[in-house]
Parts: C-alpha cells; structure tokens; sequence
C-alpha cells in the first residue's frame, strides 16, 4: 500500500486527539509524525510518531518536509504560536503541500463577562497592576514575566511544569496543572488564594474554559490578551472536520482556492 505522511505541529490537546483519531479512522493509510516544539519535559502521551525540538524557521521546515517526503500538514499549533503557523504557510506554499489549520473555536463572550480585551501583554499588565492585589495569572512562563513590574500584586501563576528560572515577582505562588480544568477546581482556587482578577490569553477551547466560567460566576474581572490574527488558507475548528479534510486534502485545497 502507498501509506501517505502527515504531519501534524502539535503542542495542544486538538493535536494529541488528532494524532489518536486518525489510525482507527484510516487504518495504516496515513504515517502520523506529530511534532513538538520541545517546551515542556514531560509533554502529555501522542500516539504515533514524535519528533521535538524547532526546524529553524521556514527554511528548515521546508528541507524537512521534502527529506521525509510529506504529503499534507495540519498545523494544530495553539492560537498564540503564531511563528511556526507562519513558518507552516511560507514553507507548505513553497513545498506546494496542503496545509489545515486545525484552530480551536473562540470562547463566548457572556452578558455577565467582565473582560477587558487588550492586545498584548505589556498593555495587560498595566491593567493588572491599576486593578488588582491578587491576580491568577494563565498566560505560560514564557509570558509571565511582562507582569513583574507590578510590584504591590501578589500572582498566582498556573504552570504546567516547575519554572525553570526563578520568576521575577515581587510576590508570587505556584500552582502545576495540565489541563483539562473542572468549574469546581477554579471555584476552589480563587476563593482559597482570594483572587480578585484573572488574566488569561483568549485561547479558546474546552479545556482551560472551566477558570473562565468560574470567574463570571465569581464577578471577577478578567483581562483578555486577544488572539493574534490567524494565517490565511484552510481553516477547521473540530478533529472531526480535520479527519474529513484527510479524506483527500488534495482535492480540499483545490475545491476550497476555486471558492
Ligand atoms: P511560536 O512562538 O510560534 O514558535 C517559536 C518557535 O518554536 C518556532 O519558530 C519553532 O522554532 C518552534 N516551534 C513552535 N511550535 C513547534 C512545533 N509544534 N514543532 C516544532 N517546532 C515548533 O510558538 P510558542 O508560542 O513558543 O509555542 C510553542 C509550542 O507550545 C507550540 O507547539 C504550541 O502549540 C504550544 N503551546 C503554546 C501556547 C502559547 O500560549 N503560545 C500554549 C500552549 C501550547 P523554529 O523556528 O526553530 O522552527
């Protein structure tokens, strides 16, 4: 059998359930690399074929894709990776490989939702350091120190792993946790560190909505960092739409650029 390539950039949960959906949906059809960008130590379990660390940049991903011959891409990179989504289209349009966006839907915004949406996060720490003493931050390590210069608020910070520097707060605690979050643990959470605000990346998805809900039921304020603009071309929101577009991605791209 002429077994195809698909690579998959991961690093999110719609990644890892992809990697898992596809061999009972297809058989040995397709040979599934997910890759990581190496970030955390202990990532969660992929099935399939792994591979970790950067390609160097757009160049580096197009060499990869001609030396292990692929045949289509879904990058199911998370909302905020946007360098290696734009990595993704530069080197797919030069390779002329089919490439998915798999990107999770947005969150809702409630009537009861106290949000303020900013752009970046050096604009939401400023907020941060007008409005709050006690702020749960969930935007990652690689974030979290634009909020150091607030120096009277205490943070809360969720990780996934150990820091693996010291943090540059005036005053923090740490929580680990890896997603998926349940409505009653973010209720837990912000009563007992008595929390009065939130700041979180408008990531989307299932699994870290539970600390968004809790906090409309809590009255808490949260500072949103908007999304940045996604990278044009083929665009899905579920696993189940990504798993139809493998069906025959070739002819999917050229049904959708006729469009
Ligand atoms: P980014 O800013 O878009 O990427 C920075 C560099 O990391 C890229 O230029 C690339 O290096 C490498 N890289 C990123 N994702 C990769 C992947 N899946 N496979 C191989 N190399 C990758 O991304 P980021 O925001 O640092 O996120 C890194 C990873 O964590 C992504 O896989 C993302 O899905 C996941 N993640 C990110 C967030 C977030 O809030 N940003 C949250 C949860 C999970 P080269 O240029 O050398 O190729």
């Amino acid at each position: 059998m002429n077994r195809k390539s698909v690579l998959i950039l991961g690093g999110t949960a719609e990644a890892s359930a992809l990697a898992r959906a596809i061999p009972p949906r297809f058989g040995d059809a397709w040979f599934v690399t997910t890759s990581l960008a190496g970030r955390t130590a202990s990532p969660g379990p992929v099935v399939g074929c792994v591979r970790r660390g950067g390609f160097g940049g757009s160049a580096g991903l197009l060499r990869y894709l001609a030396e292990n011959r692929v045949d289509c891409v879904i990058d199911a990179t998370h909302p905020f990776a946007a360098r290696i989504s734009a990595a993704a289209r530069v080197a797919c349009e030069r390779a002329r490989v089919p490439r998915l966006l798999l990107l999770r839907s947005s969150w809702r915004r409630d009537p009861r939702d106290r949000w303020i949406e900013v752009d970046d996060m050096a604009s939401a720490a400023l907020l941060v350091g007008r409005l709050s003493r006690r702020a749960f931050l969930t935007v990652g390590a690689k974030e979290a120190a634009a909020f150091a210069p607030a120096r009277h608020v205490h943070f809360l910070l969720r990780l996934i792993e150990p820091p693996r520097q010291p943090l540059p707060f005036a005053s923090c605690e740490i929580v680990l946790g890896r997603g998926p979050f349940t409505l009653a643990g973010e209720r837990r959470l912000i009563e007992r560190y008595r929390l009065d605000l939130l700041v979180s990346k408008a990531s989307g998805g299932s699994a870290t909505e539970a600390k968004i809900l809790a906090a409309r039921e809590e009255g808490l304020p949260v500072v949103m960092i908007r999304r940045p603009p996604p990278e044009p071309g083929p665009t899905v929101e579920t696993i189940e739409e990504a798993l139809l577009w493998l069906e025959d991605p070739l002819t999917a791209v050229e049904e959708r650029s006729m469009r």
